[in-house]
């Protein structure tokens, strides 16, 4: 909804000008459609902000909102909860329309990351499918690839913003107040699924479900290896080399 120039009136002139700078910037930035695989723990969720806010992307994570459907019990929340509490995949009918919606947001009008979808090559053939017809195509898939043996400890002390998805950890990436957003001061929250069990099945469903995924793109020469393993800062140097 197109915002009255009476609320604009209301704004400080400090974030008006922050919002122009950045659109400014935004509009010499290239289109990217961009897809992030890797297992549960990978640091998909940790990087995205960061190439989010540099090449003016829409970060769609099909995990962040299928919780949000299942804490709001909407219909698709209802479905999708129980595979969801199994580390499961949910449908891949209710992945792919929520997906279609999501992509048509004006946020995403320089492109996307696609976080934790396609997680099936029925997801991709249909993401690619979908892409063909609006004459657009996926630039680069990143393959965040890394050893199942870290991710448990990744997972069980990972700590979650959920406003905003800024994600902590309690030993690798602390805040500065345990439990608390560094920048928000709210609470953080650890995900119901975020367990050593549960991990055993979403890990599974990886190295069933979701490596063909990576055989798909790489067959379409389209997918780049990081080295996931590293911490943080130096996995974003090799993404920023990979989207150069
Ligand atoms: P994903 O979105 O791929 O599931 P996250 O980005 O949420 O993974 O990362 C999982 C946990 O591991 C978080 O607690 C995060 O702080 C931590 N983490 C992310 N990347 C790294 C890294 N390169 N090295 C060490 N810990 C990391
Ligand atoms: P994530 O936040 O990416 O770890 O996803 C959490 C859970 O949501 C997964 O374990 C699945 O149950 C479900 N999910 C997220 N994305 C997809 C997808 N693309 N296809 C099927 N299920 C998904």
């Amino acid at each position: 909804m197109a915002t009255a120039s009476a609320d604009l009136e209301e704004i400080p002139t400090v974030d008006l000008m922050t919002e122009l700078l950045r659109r400014m910037k935004c509009a010499t930035k290239p289109d990217k459609r961009l897809i992030l695989i890797g297992p549960p723990g990978c640091g998909k969720g940790t990087q995205s902000p960061i190439i989010k806010d540099e090449y003016c992307l829409c970060h769609l994570a099909t995990g962040d909102m299928l919780r949000a459907a299942v804490a709001a019990k909407t219909p698709l929340g209802v479905k999708a909860k129980e595979a969801m509490d199994k580390g499961e995949l949910v449908s891949d009918d209710l992945v792919i329309g929520i997906i279609d919606e999501a992509m048509k947001k004006t946020s995403c009008q320089k492109g996307f990351i696609l976080d934790g979808f396609p997680r099936t090559v029925v997801q991709a053939q249909k993401l690619d499918e979908m892409l063909e017809k609006q004459g657009a195509k996926i630039d680069k898939v990143l393959n965040f690839a890394v050893d199942d043996a870290i991710l448990e400890e990744r997972i069980t002390g990972r700590w979650i913003h959920s406003s905003s998805g800024r994600t902590y950890h309690s030993k690798l990436a602390p805040p500065k107040v345990p439990g608390i957003d560094d920048i928000t001061g709210e609470p953080l929250i650890q995900r119901k699924d975020d367990t050593a069990a549960v991990l055993k099945s979403r890990l599974e469903a990886f190295h069933r479900q979701t490596k063909p995924v990576i055989d798909y793109y790489s067959k379409k020469g389209s997918v780049v290896n990081l080295h996931a393993e590293k911490p943080p800062k130096e996995v974003t140097v090799e993404v920023q080399k990979a989207l150069s």
